[in-house]
């Protein structure tokens, strides 16, 4: 059977119910478009084949055995490599974790692992998820498969390559300022940014802890319905997942738009954005209101302080979470005999740091230190709760909130990575569901004329209701 690797999650889950194919097969697959093609892109760090092909036989042969199993089971995932895998190298994409291997899974691959997990591999990000282009990574830049002089996006760009490049069947990423969206829009598939909390962040590596959230990459609105529904949910080791029930999300898919209410926030479609986006994006809305949906245009003022707040806070938070590795703890040892602690620590950290890593612990620890606090972190807070409030007013009016998720589409690998801020403001619109902890999910709706390159919209709604994404979303895919 060929082509298999193409399917989307819930065809490949009919074909194994139906035994069309095995799960054995799904998986070569992928590891054949793998070998194929991931030359070419890079969206892996690791490929784990053997493993792969053996929880494949493992779930074949529990499936002949008549056993019920997860809406998941066989289906071949690839997880970021900022995910602990047990027995499995997590490298961060940093130096200075080249070689470490987890002795556990993090919780969200624990739950795929008893849903009868089929890993491929782990993909490429920017070092510790830092970048929105994964040109930060000590493996490579991560190629957009729609133009392989393109970057996939970041940090996820591995996991978004790796779906859109038909290596395998879905994927999970994180997305602490934009790094599922954003590589979900460039690569053009979707992507879900949940609710803060709403995926335990047990066993991955902390970025911005007050910030950090997991969720799945896909070829189908169904298909992230079908990951969230095991990944989400209560976790004893992470005291930010609330004991909020998980809903059926499959339940929402059919549901249609009627009467809902659409906010278009007009910060989102004004300066900065590119016109072509601007347009593709408010077709896919229009197809929306004829569905029944009424729009409705609100304003969200906080939007141009989000940058600034986050490139404050975050730091803050990372640069605090960095310091376990030390070369002692965690990490590399330095390379050359130490004179004394202190010392140590500069050879370990310098030589095990990127360049972007040590811009954004400087950084972090500036805005942290004795008589700045007030003046950055404790200022970039408040602005964060003003953004809080920007979104709750909005909720009031309106059920959900639609806009692009990047100013442009994917860029020239090269183009913005000598230029931080550049880079930094390309964030602009999807930090402010970040800081407000709400769920977002990632559409493609069109393509750029003559380039092809994929843009995707953002369905943002009030935390804990995804569901209301999904809703929204699969009226839009089966538009
Ligand atoms: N692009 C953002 C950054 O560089 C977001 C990263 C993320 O969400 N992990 O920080």
């Amino acid at each position: 059977m060929s082509e298999l690797n193409k399917l989307s999650l819930r065809e490949a889950r009919a074909g194994l119910r139906e035994k069309k194919f095995s799960s054995v097969e799904l998986t070569k697959a992928c590891l054949s478009a793998i070998s194929e093609r991931d030359g070419d892109i890079n969206a892996f760090v690791k490929v784990t084949e053997e493993s792969a092909l053996e929880e494949a036989r493992g779930v074949d042969d529990r499936l002949a055995a008549g056993e019920k199993m997860s809406a998941l089971a066989g289906i071949p995932v690839a997880v970021k490599d900022l995910l602990n895998t047990k027995g499995v190298t997590t490298t961060c994409a940093s130096p200075i974790l080249k070689d470490f291997v987890p002795p556990y899974d993090a919780e969200a691959v624990s739950r795929l692992r008893n849903a009868g997990m089929v890993m491929v591999g782990k993909t490429n990000l920017d070092e510790f998820a830092c970048g929105a282009s994964t040109e930060h990574s000590c493996f490579g830049v991560t190629k957009n498969p729609h133009d392989l002089e393109r970057v996939a996006g970041g940090s996820s760009g591995g996991s978004a390559a790796a779906v859109a490049a038909d290596m395998c069947i879905y994927a999970i990423g994180t997305d602490t300022g934009g790094s599922i969206r954003q590589p979900a829009s460039f690569c053009g598939v979707y992507g879900m940014k949940v609710t803060y909390g709403r995926v335990s962040r047990s066993g991955v590596t902390a970025m911005a802890s007050s910030w950090d959230t997991i969720g799945p990459l896909a070829r189908s609105v169904g298909d992230i319905a079908d990951v969230l529904g095991v990944i989400a949910g209560r976790d004893e080791l992470d005291s930010t997942t609330p004991d909020v029930a998980v809903p059926d999300y499959s339940s929402f898919l059919d549901k249609g738009v009627k009467g809902m209410k659409i906010g278009l926030p007009k910060e989102y479609f004004g300066e900065g954005v590119e016109e072509e986006t601007v347009k593709i994006i408010k077709e896919a809305v229009l197809e929306l209101e004829k569905q029944g949906a009424e729009l409705v245009e609100i304003s969200l003022p906080m939007t141009k302080y989000a940058v600034a707040a986050y490139y404050i806070s975050m730091p803050a938070e990372l640069s605090a979470n960095l310091e376990r590795f030390d070369g002692i703890r965690y990490g590399k040892k330095p390379s050359s005999d130490p004179e004394d602690l202190v010392d140590y620590y500069f050879k370990a950290r310098g030589e095990g740091f990127g360049d972007e890593i040590k811009r954004r612990i400087m950084i972090g620890t500036y805005v942290l230190s004795a008589g700045y606090y007030d003046a950055y972190y404790k200022k970039a807070q408040k602005v964060r709760t003003k953004i809080i409030e920007d979104f709750n007013k909005a909720y009031e009016k309106v059920d959900v909130i639609i806009g692009p998720i990047s100013p442009f589409p994917s860029f020239k690998i090269g183009e913005l990575v000598d230029d931080p801020l550049a880079m930094y403001t390309a964030d602009a619109l999807t930090i402010p569901a970040s800081a407000a902890g709400v769920p977002s999910l990632a559409c493609p709706v069109g393509a750029y004329h003559g380039s092809g390159l994929p843009v995707g919209l953002q369905i943002m709604a009030p935390q804990f209701e995804e569901g209301r994404c999904l809703q929204v979303g699969s009226v839009l895919e089966s538009a």
